[in-house]
């Protein structure tokens, strides 16, 4: 069975498109199972029914005719209960219901499981047999195996728009991922890829597979033209040995190679930039393993011809657009800090990616300039959305494409909402974020980009509560230098003066990293990250630690903090280093006061050993983002399990009141600056715990503001005593809506479904 098993999912994977894959799964499973029909049923939610989409055994005429309502028939039943359902003589039970299209009545025995994805329904998988027959454990595993290995298949397919059912009005699409900043807009999709970057190709499935043949065939045409012309220019240059290596490119290229696996890979469902990756990528791979040293020069050989290729592939969509439309809605498998950069802030008004999480850099950096984000969404289709109108919903993580009027109407008037509301707040900018009772409360922003106005911030802040160091480092092509670090530092400081500036040494590993220091492994949260790194690289430290001291003198506002700690040996280590910055500077006649040293509390060990950190440093700043992670196990950035990371579960708000208790009671300051600082009702219950600052994105600062501003104090700390007698983070959400609403201030809130 586990064979079969096996073959089964290769066809499937490998095949051409989704009807195919359906045909041959339904015909294998009868085949595998020796039963009279398969028959694969989806769930249309608008509907609420099921509907017949493939068979073998039942009659074809019936595919699309039989339609039955949840908790219908045998079928229904199954998908409302979402169970198995195993039946010998199935014109016994209740629910039998019989269709003359299916010319079912000749069939005894049922076998039906349902299809599930991430919880969702999404279908029933049906076996029947004429004469009774008990289907058997192994029967019910192996078709539950296949419904589960379906279900993948199944949720790419109707997210991507490639299964035909009712289509939403208009030909309307909505896609889902992780909302990464909030914010919602309207405008152009613009397509960008990395060019010729063979690594970060997606994977599509072609909508017409022809043309995707022609154009390879097209680019490795223009390829040879281009190895040709090379070789004709080198031709007195060169020996007739490197020569003929031209020639070796030229074969390689030639039909009976590259191109003919490419094409079969096409024809198998992969589009021609995908295909070509793959191909290229199996070739290398094996070449590098060959103990031949000639044969594993071929590798790079190849991987340059696949990236030529892949050039030309680009060239009818090109990586970077040369003009842009007003209202730019950025598209990408990656999207980097750097492409950002590339598109005009007056036209870019929204970010979508593939990849990526609410806490990649990118994510970072969109918040900071206020541009509405979703990445995570794992099903564009890329090539087709390049130039379709689209509604993105930074706040729900959707992008609709090709919007239905209405549609389009409801979230004009949201746009406007939220525009009107922004209007408002901003007159209250520069009063000061305090309580109607009295309580003040210290607002600070999160920083790492030049394009933070610190001017127009000065006034509204109480500095920098965390300066994310690694953010200049991402965006350069090494590491960059004392000097230049010096220059950096100094820039922030004096900007933010006489402000404190927080500064974060080095915090990279996990999903942050640089371009030109790559950490590669199974778990990077769980790896090489934050002062692990930069305490195995005391080089790195010391220059960091040099530069920022250099930059503080005479400016003394700044503080330092050291990110991603768990023992304090970590804690002594880097001060110990920090000292002897201070001493080396002072040896070449700069003098410098030892700033205030605090730690990230992030890592939940550090929860528990506050009183020993407390002899070492000079506060605490908590780092909500990756305490959520750790405390509820739950990465970060993935969008599978973004549903459970939540910074207002009951477990996070118990380890957040207690650790601002311990810092009261080790009197030292302590400080939030996650996301959970940004969002008004966090914010609330943060001061009520008696944390003395709130560190977060500029664009947060106003709903935040506003919230402490209508809040008396009392009322918050009303509010957290209710809070935290409740189980469950939902219960906390409810609640915190209700109370926000019983204030009039849930315009504050981020909208939800
Ligand atoms: C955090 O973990 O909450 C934090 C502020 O740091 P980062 O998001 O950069 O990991
Ligand atoms: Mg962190």
């Amino acid at each position: 069975m586990l064979e079969v098993l096996r073959r089964v999912i290769q066809e499937v994977n490998g095949a051409r498109n989704l009807d195919a894959a359906l045909a041959t799964m339904v015909r294998r499973i009868r085949k595998a199972m020796q039963t009279d029909v398969c028959s694969f049923y989806l769930y249309d939610k608008e509907l609420e029914s099921l509907v017949l989409m493939e068979t073998i055994g039942l009659r074809t005429q019936a595919v699309g005719q039989v339609v039955l309502p949840l908790g219908e028939g045998l079928v229904g039943l199954v998908a409302k209960r979402s169970e198995p359902l195993n039946l010998e003589d199935a014109q016994s039970h209740p629910h039998f219901r019989y269709f003359e299209a299916t010319g079912e009545e000749r069939y005894s025995s049922f076998l039906g499981v349902p299809i599930i994805h991430q919880r969702l329904m999404l279908g029933v998988l049906v076996v029947q047999q004429a004469e009774q027959r008990q289907y058997d454990d192994e029967d019910e595993a192996f078709l539950v195996t296949m419904a589960a290995q379906l279900a993948g298949v199944l949720a790419h397919a109707l997210a991507t728009g490639n299964l035909n059912r009712r289509a939403l009005p208009s030909g309307q699409t909505m896609f889902k991922g992780v909302a990464a900043s909030p914010g919602m807009a309207m405008g152009e999709a613009v397509v960008i890829t990395p060019p010729s970057d063979l690594n970060s190709v997606p994977d599509l499935v072609p909508s017409d597979e022809d043309f995707e043949v022609a154009r390879l065939k097209e680019a490795i045409g223009k390829t040879r033209a281009e190895i040709r012309a090379a070789a004709e220019r080198l031709v007195n240059r060169i020996s007739t040995q490197e020569l003929a290596l031209f020639d070796v490119y030229q074969q390689m290229l030639g039909e009976a190679a590259l191109s003919e696996e490419v094409e079969k890979r096409i024809r198998e469902g992969q589009w021609a930039p995908g295909a070509l990756a793959d191909v290229v990528r199996r070739h290398v791979q094996y070449l590098e393993r060959v103990d031949d040293n000639y044969l594993r020069e071929r590798a790079a050989d190849i991987r340059d011809l696949g990236r030529r290729v892949l050039a030309h592939l680009q060239e009818d969509s090109p990586s970077t657009p040369e003009t842009y439309p007003d209202n730019a809605i950025l598209v990408g498998d990656e999207i980097s800090v750097a492409m950002l950069g590339e598109v005009p802030r007056d036209k870019l008004k929204g970010l979508v990616s593939v990849r990526g999480s609410s806490t990649s850099h990118v994510a970072i950096v969109a918040r900071a300039m206020g541009i509405p984000t979703v990445l995570g969404m794992v099903d564009l289709p890329l090539p087709r959305l390049s130039g379709a109108p689209v509604v993105l919903d930074g706040h729900r993580g959707r992008l609709f494409v090709r919007p239905a009027p209405e549609l389009k109407a409801r979230y004009e008037s949201l746009i406007a909402e939220e525009e009107a509301l922004s209007e408002l707040l901003s007159h209250e900018q520069d009063l000061p974020s305090e309580t109607p009772d009295g309580h003040d409360m210290p607002l600070m922003v999160n920083t790492g980009l030049a394009v933070d106005a610190a001017a127009l911030l000065k006034s509204r802040i109480s500095g920098v509560g965390l300066y994310r160091t690694e953010v200049p480092f991402m965006i350069t092509e090494r590491f960059p230098g004392e000097k230049e670090q010096t220059r950096l530092y100094r820039d922030q400081l004096e900007s933010f003066s006489p402000l404190p500036v927080v500064m974060r040494t080095l915090d990279i590993g996990g999903d942050k990293d640089l371009p030109y220091f790559p950490i590669e492994e199974a778990n990077p949260f769980l790896g090489w990250r934050g002062m692990r790194v930069t305490l195995d690289h005391p080089e790195v430290l010391m220059v960091q630690l040099r530069a920022m001291l250099k930059a503080s003198k005479e400016l003394d506002n700044l503080y330092v903090l050291f990110p991603m700690i768990t023992n304090v040996e970590e804690v002594d280590e880097a001060l110990r280093l920090l000292d002897r910055a201070i001493l080396e500077l002072g040896e070449e006649g700069i003098d410098v006061e030892r700033p205030k040293v605090g730690v990230m509390i992030e890592v939940p060990a550090t929860i528990y050993q506050m009183d020993a950190l407390a002899k070492r440093v000079d506060f605490f700043s908590v780092g909500s983002n990756d305490l959520t992670q750790y405390l509820l196990a739950v990465d970060r950035n993935n969008p599978r399990v973004s549903s459970l990371y939540d910074a207002l579960h009951p477990a996070l708000l118990g380890a957040l009141q207690e650790l601002s208790q311990d810092a009261q009671r080790l009197k030292k300051p302590i400080s939030l600056c996650g996301e959970l600082a940004g969002d008004p009702s966090g914010a609330l219950l943060l001061m009520a715990m008696g944390f003395t600052s709130l560190s977060m994105n500029a664009p947060s600062l106003p709903k935040v503001r506003a919230a402490i501003r209508r809040v008396p104090f009392r009322d918050a700390q009303q509010l957290l005593s209710e809070v935290m007698l409740l189980d469950t983070p939902a219960q906390v959400h409810m609640h915190l809506d209700k109370r926000m609403d019983d204030w009039q201030l849930s315009h504050l809130l981020p909208p939800r479904d």
